[in-house]
């Protein structure tokens, strides 16, 4: 809080002043599994490549307001169906507040599960939306009666899903978002964040629903480090959101080197092959664990709930291991850990770093 003499204490919105900032630990020196980034770097065959297109590039001017030739790789990456389109965004965190500020009507609500991805609740806060959270079932599943009462009580003009869902990893049942947006008068935005990583889309499903867009990052595919996210949906919607997108959101930089590392779109999905493969060995590992609960995932990390979680999370960073502690922010994520999936070795590192801390905790 500011200090009672600055004039920031009366001038902010109170909403402001209470929230909590986004916290990023220091990771430096850390196996940083707290993140879920991509854990590997850019391959070096590729990086000369890089190195010359940016040594090149036009930084003295403004970045392409369109991106257009960064927009044509995607849509050649991502197989959008006809009459699509794609919106950028700094991220895709960018987009939730684009979108936010878009359909902000007086009164306009935003439906969130929870828990969920945090930033659909600040952002909400942020722009002062009304927000609406529906729980998850105990075991994290979508509770779609709960939900679609919700929808119909509260009429919210916003609903966010991430499919697969941030921070506990599995995938709703698509026959479920289904009902969802079919009862929707709103816009429902299923957040792919984690596409790479899971066994469905709706992107192929984008023409049916005239009440759909679908968000996707790049983030977790290796390029956390350029910011950059996407809408994709009908014209009828883009164009409109198009007119509140600040016009150099995305700068020459990030366009140039996400356009380069698209050309290679097969190396990052090789990546996240090789990291769904170590997913399901460190699921393996931890559900040998009698202390620790692990929980499905479709998506690059995995939550697992275990007494003393925090002390557990202490334990991982004295032996040099960062992982997400969530325990102590939402209430049904009590005891609950996330741990991004690294490199093979990372994981090794992660789950001897465990259990050395379990049995020292054991031990008292
Ligand atoms: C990481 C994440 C994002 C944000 O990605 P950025 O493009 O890095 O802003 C959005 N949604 C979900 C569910 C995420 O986990």
């Amino acid at each position: 809080m500011p200090s009672a003499s600055s004039p920031a204490s009366t001038l902010l919105r109170r909403e402001i002043l209470d929230l909590h900032a986004y916290h990023v630990p220091d990771s430096a020196g850390y196996i940083k599994l707290d993140a879920m980034e991509n854990p590997y770097p850019v391959p070096s065959a590729l990086r000369g490549e890089i190195a010359d297109a940016v040594a090149a590039a036009a930084i003295n001017r403004y970045p392409d307001p369109a991106a257009a030739s960064l927009k044509e790789k995607i849509r050649g990456v991502l197989g959008l169906p006809d009459g699509m389109e794609v919106l950028l965004g700094n991220g895709s965190d960018e987009l939730i507040q684009l979108l936010a500020m878009a359909l902000n009507k007086p009164g306009a609500a935003l439906l969130g599960v929870e828990p969920s991805f945090v930033m659909y609740r600040m952002i909400a806060t942020f722009t002062g939306m009304r927000y609406v959270s529906v729980p998850l079932t105990e075991d994290f599943s979508l509770d779609l009666p709960a939900t679609l009462a919700a929808i119909r009580r509260e009429q919210p003009a916003l609903i966010f899903l991430a499919y697969p869902n941030n921070p506990t990893g599995n995938l709703f049942p698509a026959d479920a978002v289904i009902q969802i947006i079919e009862a929707a008068q709103g816009l429902v935005v299923v957040d792919e964040a984690y596409y790479a990583f899971a066994g469905d889309s709706f992107i192929p499903r984008l023409a049916r629903y005239s009440n759909l867009l679908v968000m996707r990052t790049f983030s977790k595919l290796g390029m956390a480090g350029l910011r950059l996210g996407f809408l994709a949906g009908s014209a009828a919607w883009l164009e409109q959101l198009e007119k509140l997108r600040l016009p150099y959101n995305v700068g020459v930089l990030p366009q140039l080197v996400a356009g380069k590392l698209l050309e290679h779109h097969g190396v990052l999905l090789r990546q996240a092959e090789q990291i769904k493969r170590d997913r399901a060995k460190l699921y393996r590992q931890l559900s040998e664990i009698a202390a620790v609960r692990v929980y499905p995932s479709e998506a690059n990390f995995l939550l697992f709930r275990v007494a003393h979680a925090t002390e557990v999370f202490d334990g991982l960073k004295q032996r040099g291991v960062l992982i997400k502690n969530l325990n102590g922010g939402h209430p049904m994520l009590h005891d609950c850990l996330r741990v991004t999936v690294g490199t093979g070795d990372e994981c090794a590192k992660f789950v001897s770093a465990l259990h050395d801390t379990l049995t020292q905790l054991a031990q008292g």
